[in-house]
């Protein structure tokens, strides 16, 4: 990866469906290993099953870990810790991608806990710093703050003096990411949670963006366009920006929680503050990618997207807008194991693409891995198209 923009050295708009360069850097037992995992995990009753029998195993300390280690969490996660994740970054360092380290340990509400996320957060910073291929770091709120909490401040409602103490630890565990993460000149990604937590979140992140975004963007918000006010919120936090001469690292998703944010609204008898339909979602992503490329000197820019439409079209803006490919405010991101048709391609085109790399040990990420089935399982093509682009690639390579 260069730290330059300069001219682009390809023209013509990035082949997505090339899978010779998609999948170059797998053997054919990796592609038949990844097959037959896409497989098994697009089964909803084999997926639905792996999950009670694994979480179960690992609950009864049956030796499952190897089994785990050696399919699934070989597929979607670096290691069991950064060391190890290193040789992952190694790999797509080759193609040119670059590596966002994820300490996927979830659920972790003790003050000792949420310590040791800061340390753990501030090792990949600091490892960040040292090497060349690892573009942002990356965490999330609830790694730092008991999930009640995040609720509670969100809420808006009366704090007791012990929560407002807990509260200003919260603060100061994210002054010192996002000001080590400034220091150390590795940007940072904030990850974006449910809607009832997020307005604590915002708060947050807006104030850090203030204060250490004054002359480049080294804090990354995060905003999820499943939701109908976020284009709003985009709008305005520009607005603000111009007038108050702060940068906005901004990375964009459509929003990882969909179910559970109209399961609690019915529930809780509100309005879902998720759109009705799914156009309306890919509407609001795509004029967020347009608007965000159209306001280049404020806001640099990162769609988290395995969508192909949304990564072509900003690859298309950039080109359009003569900007260069590798332009260090915009990237593209996706998660290891899923659509490498769209980071290797993009990266050999010469786009700045990331990879976010979860790692922790097996038993720690396993709901994540869980959630990586499910997603596998439950968005309408994604696992068919990782079937068919591998499939295809066998046929390539045996038809060679
Ligand atoms: C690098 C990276 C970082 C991410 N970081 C975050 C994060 O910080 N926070 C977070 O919440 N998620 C995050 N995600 C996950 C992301 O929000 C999506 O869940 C996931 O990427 C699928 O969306 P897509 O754009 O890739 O693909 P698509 O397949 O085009 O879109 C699927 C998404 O569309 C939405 N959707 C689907 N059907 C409907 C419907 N009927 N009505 C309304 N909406 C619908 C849902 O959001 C669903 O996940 C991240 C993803 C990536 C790749």
């Amino acid at each position: 990866m260069t730290s330059s923009s300069t001219a682009p050295a390809a023209v013509g708009p990035p082949d997505l469906q090339d899978t010779a360069t998609a999948f170059a850097h797998q053997s054919d037992a990796d592609l038949r290993r990844a097959y037959w995992l896409f497989r098994v995990i697009g089964n909803p009753t084999v997926s639905a099953l792996g999950k009670i029998l694994s979480e179960l195993a690992l609950f009864l300390h049956l030796p499952v870990k190897g089994l785990i280690k050696s399919t699934i969490f070989r597929q979607f996660c670096g290691g069991e810790t950064i060391a190890e994740s290193l040789h992952k970054a190694e790999e797509l360092r080759r193609s040119g991608i670059g590596t966002i380290l994820d300490h996927s340990v979830e659920g972790q509400d003790e003050e000792d806990e949420l310590d040791a996320t800061v340390v753990e957060v501030l090792r990949t910073i600091q490892v960040a710093r040292e090497r060349g291929d690892i573009p942002f770091c990356v965490f999330k709120t609830t790694g730092i703050s008991r999930t009640d909490l995040l609720e509670l401040v969100s809420s808006g409602n009366a704090r007791t003096p012990a929560e407002e103490e807990e509260w200003s630890r919260v603060e100061a565990r994210m002054e010192k990411l996002c000001a080590s993460a400034t220091e150390a000149r590795v940007p940072l990604l904030i990850d974006a949670e449910e809607s009832w937590l997020q307005p604590a979140i915002d708060a947050l992140v807006e104030r850090m963006m203030e204060r250490f975004n004054r002359e480049h963007a080294w804090i990354f918000h995060t905003i999820q366009l499943y939701r109908h006010d976020r284009s709003a919120y985009l709008h305005m936090l520009h607005d603000r920006a111009s007038r108050e001469g702060f940068h906005i690292g901004m990375k964009l998703v459509r929003g990882a929680y969909m179910e559970k944010e109209r399961e609690r609204a019915t529930e809780k008898g509100y309005p879902s503050p998720i759109h009705a339909d799914k156009a309306a979602v890919d509407r609001d992503y795509d004029a967020a990618i347009a608007f965000c490329v159209a306001n280049r000197a404020r806001i640099s820019v990162m769609a988290g997207t395995h969508n192909e439409k949304s990564s072509l079209l900003l690859a298309r803006l950039l080109d359009e807008n003569g900007i260069a490919r590798n332009d260090p405010r915009t990237w593209f991101a996706q998660l290891l194991g899923m659509s490498d048709h769209i980071s290797y391609n993009l990266a050999a085109a010469g786009y700045r693409v990331a990879k976010y790399v979860p790692y922790g040990p097996v038993r720690e990420v396993l709901p994540y891995l869980i959630r990586r089935a499910a997603e596998n399982t439950s968005v309408a093509g994604q696992t068919g198209r990782e079937l068919g682009l591998i499939g295809q690639e066998r046929l390539r390579r045996a038809a060679r």
